[in-house]
């Protein structure tokens, strides 16, 4: 097993199915076009395989699909029922929402247990000014069919000082209301925000969020596992609530995480642009395969960084 001198290790896989999206939102997509043709993408088999060997490679035991949207992409069905049958202690995915109801066979007859659904407001225009694309009630009609289901959603929100500072409360509301934990994740300085005043203007803080949580609640901080990502938070009779907090309290340190890209790039750091191509190992025998890949693997691990920075590498490439 691979390990650096932090004890960090490559535990949890994330596995952009596609970059493309049918939301454009502001932080994430610059020119607000959905949906660009995607390029040079990896197929379903391709993506399985990779997935295959990198488990060998490192036995990580947690896998996350993500985009892009994981469900705007055809491959989407046979990637998730390959992965259903893999020795893995976790998979889920995180996904915008907007396709739940559609997919509702797939995800039932994958056996998912959980998944992430991003849903930063709960007010119909606020939703078309930030996500640029689908509509509100349609993810929610989603969110309450998952539930019924039995599969367990976290909601993710990135909480923005100008943009939807105000759906803080009836997000957690709403949330504590379904037993559905919210995670709220800062802003980060990925793509075109590395480099642009709107994200000062936009940046929300930890401190800031509990300010406002705490106008109407009372809470606690609760432990978390070692590879969290989140700081979590426990309302007494009322339910819990996290957050992603980059810039507050960077995980840095501690991270697991390794990414695939849709095109076939491993990424060991959100906030580090180096990548290693691998797609082509798809194609070589596996005594030859795996050797190369450790060695890319180790190479990943030391791209690895103490504290979030921020890249300029567009989050719906890499996939959150
Ligand atoms: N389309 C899927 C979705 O909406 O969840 C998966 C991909 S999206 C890139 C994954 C997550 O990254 C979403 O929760 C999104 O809100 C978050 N995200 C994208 N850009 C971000 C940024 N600059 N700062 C914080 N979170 C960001």
């Amino acid at each position: 097993m691979i390990v650096d001198k932090l004890g960090r290790r490559f535990n949890n896989l994330r596995v952009s199915l596609t970059a493309a999206c049918n939301y454009a939102c502001t932080y994430c997509v610059p020119n607000g076009k959905r949906l660009m043709k995607a390029q040079n993408e990896l197929s379903a088999p391709a993506l399985l395989k990779l997935t295959e060997l990198i488990q060998e490679a490192t036995g990580f035991e947690k896998l996350r699909m993500t985009g892009g949207d994981p469900l705007v992409t055809p491959k989407f069905e046979a990637f998730l029922l390959g992965v259903a049958k893999l020795p893995l202690e976790d998979f889920s995915l995180t996904t915008n929402g907007q396709l739940l109801l559609a997919k509702e066979d797939v995800l039932r007859a994958s056996g998912i247990k959980r998944l992430n659904v991003s849903l930063d407001t709960l007010n119909p225009l606020r939703f078309k000014q930030i996500a640029r694309g689908g509509d509100l009630e349609t993810v929610l009609a989603g969110i309450e069919r998952m539930l019924a289901l039995g599969i367990k959603i976290k909601i993710n929100m990135v909480p923005m000082r100008q943009s939807n500072r105000q759906d803080i409360l009836p997000l957690l509301d709403y949330c504590l209301e379904r037993d559905v934990e919210l995670r709220f994740i800062e802003l980060m300085r990925m793509g075109h925000l590395k480099a642009d005043s709107t994200y000062q203007n936009e940046f929300f803080s930890m401190q800031q969020l509990l300010d406002e949580i705490a106008s109407k609640y009372t809470f606690e901080r609760t432990d978390a596992p070692f590879d969290s990502t989140a700081v979590r938070f426990n309302i007494p009779d009322a339910g819990t609530f996290g957050i992603i907090a980059n810039e507050s309290e960077p995980f840095c340190t501690s991270c697991t995480r390794l990414r695939l890209s849709s095109d076939g790039y491993l990424y060991g750091c959100l906030s580090n642009a180096a990548r290693t191509y691998v797609g082509d190992l798809v194609d070589e025998p596996k005594h030859r395969a795996l050797p190369r890949l450790q060695k890319i693997l180790l190479s990943a691990l030391g791209d690895k960084q103490l504290a979030f920075q921020g890249e300029t590498t567009v989050m719906k490439f890499i996939g959150g």
